[in-house]
């Protein structure tokens, strides 16, 4: 093996470095894994174009900013393929709302729901 007149810590240096780098490229690897896009779990669709995440095989942490209260947000890759695969929401919805906005109309949908419902049912019954 060829020495460092210096001593071995260059060399240890570098061998960090290069470790470093390969443990950096294994977990985006593992990160690209974990938040792989399942093609045949999405909703069917029949529009001609892919979505973005389709092509590119894997969700990416998306910023946005809430239509509601102006604030910035990560709507993350793991959420993504939540949404998506498991809750089954159009291939081309995103995230609108911050997590208290969403919280707070869901909050008004329900009630919504609630009173229309009671309507019906008086209506039914008188
Ligand atoms: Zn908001």
């Amino acid at each position: 093996m060829k020495r460092n007149r210096n001593g071995s810590a260059p060399l240890a240096a570098k061998r960090d470095a290069l470790k470093a780098r390969l443990v950096a490229a294994h977990e985006a690897a593992l990160l690209r894994g974990r938040t792989r896009v399942n093609a045949a779990l999405l909703r069917p669709d029949n529009s001609y174009s892919l979505p973005d995440y389709v092509e590119r095989g894997y969700y990416l942490d998306k910023p946005f900013t809430c239509k509601d209260c102006g604030k910035q947000e990560v709507w993350t890759a793991t959420q993504q393929k939540w949404w998506y695969e498991t809750a089954k929401g159009s291939v081309w919805t995103t995230a609108t709302r911050c997590r208290a906005c969403r919280r707070r109309e869901r909050g008004r949908r329900d009630e919504a729901r609630r009173v229309h419902l009671a309507g019906l049912l008086r209506v039914k019954n008188n």
